[in-house]
């Protein structure tokens, strides 16, 4: 059987690609991924989707998954593991198991990313991590450090103060990138401290996280701090490795997409964080999904 579309992911752009296709009689697969839901099953309160003033990520995917299943769309919890863009119909395996399809709409959103520094992944899950709303909990009354000046950043380090002794909020820079309403939001919590013009240039400790050394950029000068947690809130990147030398992509590995959500493949389309640096919102990502799910529906009607 060659499927009409099969939909990679299952973030705000994923789901809601398949409301659309299955609105359209196109009878999608969706494959969500073995840790279904996206980044927002990372993150705490939303308060920016339309018609939820205040919603957890995790119950907002929940709400979308249910939508999606109420309409019996076939989906499949795992991952995706090779794709052939250079045959058609295009091929998509999970493991050893080969679907063939007509079409492909692309919504694997983006992961966070790390420093990069040499005992960082050492430690990962031994005091240093990558989601403050994941391994909060594990430190409470405890001396953290977040690393970030974006939203993530003041998130993390807002949603760390109701539980850590302290808080230290350490940025590269002079000021915040993140929103105002935001910021202001950290700059009035007595239990978070700055650290500005400030990196982290080394994660101490053999099995668990004992500090952290800092260079002031300005003056040069290291510290090393006594912390217990340590979480990076520096941004993402985009989950492209499946499409790398199929697909075209721009120089940062995000998707490139052309007439709105048409990529490099005809047929194949993208939606949500996995094509858009910039602004990255949930309620964007669902829009990039109505769009991908509507282009595919033209290609598939008109074009083949
Ligand atoms: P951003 O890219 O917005 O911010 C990343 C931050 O990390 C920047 O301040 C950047 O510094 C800093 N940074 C990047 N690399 C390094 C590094 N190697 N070392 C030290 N610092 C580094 O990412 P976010 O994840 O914060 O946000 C992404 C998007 O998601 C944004 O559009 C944001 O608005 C949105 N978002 C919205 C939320 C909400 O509304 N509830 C919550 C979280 C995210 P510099 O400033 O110097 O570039």
């Amino acid at each position: 059987m060659v499927e009409k579309v099969i939909i990679i992911g299952s973030g705000p752009a994923g789901y809601t690609a398949a409301i659309y296709a299955v609105r359209d009689n196109l009878d999608p697969l969706l494959i969500r991924g073995f840790q279904p839901g996206g980044q927002l099953m990372l993150t705490s309160n939303v308060e920016n989707y339309p018609g939820f003033p205040s919603i957890l990520g995790q119950d907002l995917m929940e709400d979308m998954y249910k939508h999606v299943k109420g309409l019996n769309c076939r989906v499949i919890d795992d991952d995706v593991t090779k794709v052939d863009l250079n045959i058609y119909p295009y091929k998509v395996w999970i493991s050893e198991v080969e679907y063939e399809t007509k079409s492909i709409i692309i919504a694997t959103g983006a992961s966070a990313k790390w420093l990069g520094l040499k005992n960082e992944q050492k430690l990962v899950g031994k005091g240093v991590s990558g989601c403050a709303i994941c391994d909060g909990f594990f430190f409470k009354g405890k001396d953290v450090a977040v690393i970030g000046g974006g939203d993530s950043a003041m998130e993390d380090a807002s949603y760390l103060s109701s539980l850590a002794k302290s808080v230290l909020l350490i940025h590269r820079r002079s000021e915040f990138k993140a929103s105002k309403i935001m910021q202001e939001r950290v700059l009035s919590n007595p239990k978070i401290k700055i650290m500005w013009d400030t990196e982290v240039i080394d994660v101490l400790g053999n099995n668990k996280l004992s500090g952290i050394r800092t260079k002031n950029n300005k003056t040069d000068e290291t510290i090393d701090l006594k912390i217990d947690g340590l979480f990076i809130a520096i941004g993402h990147s985009p989950n492209t490795f499946l499409f790398k030398e199929q697909l075209d992509l721009d120089e940062m590995g995000y998707i490139k997409t052309h007439d709105f959500t048409k990529t490099s493949k005809l047929g194949v389309f993208a939606a949500g964080d996995v094509q858009d640096r910039h602004y990255k919102q949930a309620v964007i990502a669902a829009g990039w999904g109505s769009m991908a799910a509507i282009d595919c529906r033209e290609f598939l009607t008109t074009k083949i």
